[in-house]
C-alpha cells in the first residue's frame, strides 16, 4: 500500500507493507553516505533482515540506545559530534530505524546536520505510524518533551509490517491508541469498525488486519497534515486526548499511547459537560479497559497535579486549558474549557471507574 503526501512540492511517499524496507537499495543508491541510526533492541530482533540492506548500500550502522532516553541535548552532541568525524558530505542520507523515539532524533540530526541532509523513516512500532509522519522532529528539554525540534520533512517512510512482530503487547497497545485516535478523527463508521475488528486483547495482540487501520489512520493524519504543516490551525486536532494524556504520561509515567487512551475518555465527559453530548462514557471505559488499558488507577490520581501539568501549555490560562473534543465523530474542535468543568469531569470519571 502506497499513500503520498500532497504538497505544493517535496513531497514524500509512504510505502506500507511487509518487505518495504528493501525499498531503501534503490532509494539510496545516489548518496554518497549512507548512515542507519538503529535502535539497539530493533538492532538486536532484526539483524538478519538489515545486514544485508546495509551491505548493499555499503552503509554505515550506528546503534543507538533503545527509546526515549537518546531524545537528550548531550546524546544529540555526542551523536552529531561523531558523524562529522566521519567527513561527511551533503550528498548523505541518515536513515531512522526505530520507534517514534529514533526517528524523532533522527530526524532532528538530519535537521541540523550540516544544516540539513535528507533522511528516511523506517518506523518499527504501531506508534510510529503518527511520528514518523509530518515532519515533527526533536528532543526533549529540562522544561519538557519535545521542546527542542523543527518541522523537517523525510524524502521517505518505508513502513515494513515485518517488525511489528516483536513487539510486546504494551506497546502494541500504546501505538494502538493513536490508531484509535486516528479512527475517532476519522468518523462515526470508522470508530465502529475499529472497535468491532479489535474487540478484545486476543485480537489486538495477533495484529491481523492491522495494515488496514494503519493505513487508514496514516490517510487521516496525511489530510490533516498537508493542510497545516506547522500546527497553525487543524494540526491541533491530531492532538485529541493528549492535553489530560501528557499530564498523566509525564507526572505517573505511563507509555504514551496509555495516557491518550485515558485522555481519550476523559475527552469525551468533557464534551458531555461542556457541549452538551450524550456519549456513553461506560462503553469507552469498558471497551479500552477490556484491552488493557490501565484506567482503573484513575481514582488514585491527584487532580490538583494533573490540573497544574495540564495548565504548563503556554495557551492556558489561569481560568481554564485548550482542550480539542469532539463535537462529533470526525469533527473535533478546540476549545477553552474552564477549570471547574475540567474539575467537575476529572469526579466523573473517578466515580464511573468505581461504580
Ligand atoms: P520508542 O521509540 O521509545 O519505542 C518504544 C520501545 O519499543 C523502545 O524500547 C524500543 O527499543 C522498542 N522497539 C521499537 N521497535 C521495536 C520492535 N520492532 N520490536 C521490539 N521492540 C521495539 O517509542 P514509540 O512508542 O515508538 O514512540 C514514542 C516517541 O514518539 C516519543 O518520543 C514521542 O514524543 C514521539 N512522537 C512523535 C510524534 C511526531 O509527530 N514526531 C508523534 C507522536 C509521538
Ligand atoms: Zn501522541
Amino acid at each position: 500500500m502506497k499513500l503520498e503526501t500532497t504538497y505544493t512540492s517535496d513531497n514524500y511517499p509512504i510505502i506500507i507493507e511487509h518487505g518495504a524496507v528493501n525499498s531503501i537499495v534503490d532509494k539510496t543508491k545516489f548518496y554518497k553516505h549512507v548512515i542507519f541510526v538503529i535502535d539497539e533492541t530493533v538492532a538486536n530482533y532484526w539483524q538478519q533482515k538489515l545486514e544485508p540492506i546495509i551491505n548493499q548500500v555499503d552503509g554505515y550502522q550506528l546503534v543507538v540506545p533503545p527509546g526515549e532516553q537518546i531524545k537528550t541535548l548531550e546524546f544529540y552532541t555526542q551523536t552529531i559530534e561523531h558523524l562529522l568525524s566521519l567527513q561527511l558530505t551533503r550528498s548523505t542520507c541518515l536513515v531512522a530505524v526505530g520507534g517514534g523515539a529514533t526517528g524523532d532524533f533522527t530526524g532532528f540530526l538530519a535537521a541540523t546536520l550540516l544544516r540539513g541532509v535528507d533522511f528516511i523513516q523506517v518506523p518499527t512500532t504501531i506508534l510510529a505510524h503518527d511520528s514518523s509522519v509530518g515532519g515533527k522532529v526533536g528532543i526533549n528539554s529540562q522544561y519538557g518533551k519535545n521542546l527542542i525540534g523543527a518541522f523537517y520533512r523525510p524524502t521517505a517512510v518505508y513502513y515494513d509490517l515485518d517488525f511489528l512482530n516483536s513487539l510486546s503487547y504494551e506497546q502494541v497497545l500504546s501505538g494502538y491508541a493513536e490508531v484509535y485516535k486516528h479512527a475517532l478523527l476519522n468518523g462515526e463508521a470508522e470508530t465502529q469498525a475499529i472497535e468491532q475488528h479489535f474487540d478484545n486483547q486476543q485480537r489486538l495482540a495477533s495484529l491481523r488486519g492491522l495494515d488496514h487501520y494503519l493505513f487508514k489512520g496514516i490517510e487521516t493524519k496525511l489530510a490533516i497534515i498537508v493542510q497545516d504543516e506547522t500546527e497553525q490551525n487543524q494540526r491541533k486536532y491530531l492532538n485529541l486526548g493528549h492535553t489530560f494524556g501528557h499530564a498523566i504520561e509525564y507526572h505517573y509515567k505511563l507509555p504514551h499511547g496509555h495516557a491518550v487512551a485515558i485522555g481519550i475518555v476523559y475527552q469525551f465527559i468533557v464534551a458531555n459537560l461542556m457541549l452538551d453530548k450524550d456519549y456513553d462514557i461506560h462503553h469507552y471505559i469498558d471497551y479500552l479497559d477490556g484491552l488493557g488499558y490501565p484506567l482503573k488507577n484513575i481514582p488514585t490520581y491527584d487532580f490538583n497535579t494533573i490540573l497544574s501539568l495540564m495548565m504548563k501549555d503556554k495557551k492556558n490560562d489561569y481560568y481554564g486549558v485548550q482542550m480539542v473534543l469532539l463535537k462529533a465523530f470526525g469533527e473535533p474542535g478546540v476549545y477553552h474549557v474552564p477549570n471547574h468543568i475540567l474539575q467537575q469531569a476529572f469526579e466523573q470519571f473517578a466515580h464511573d471507574l468505581t461504580r
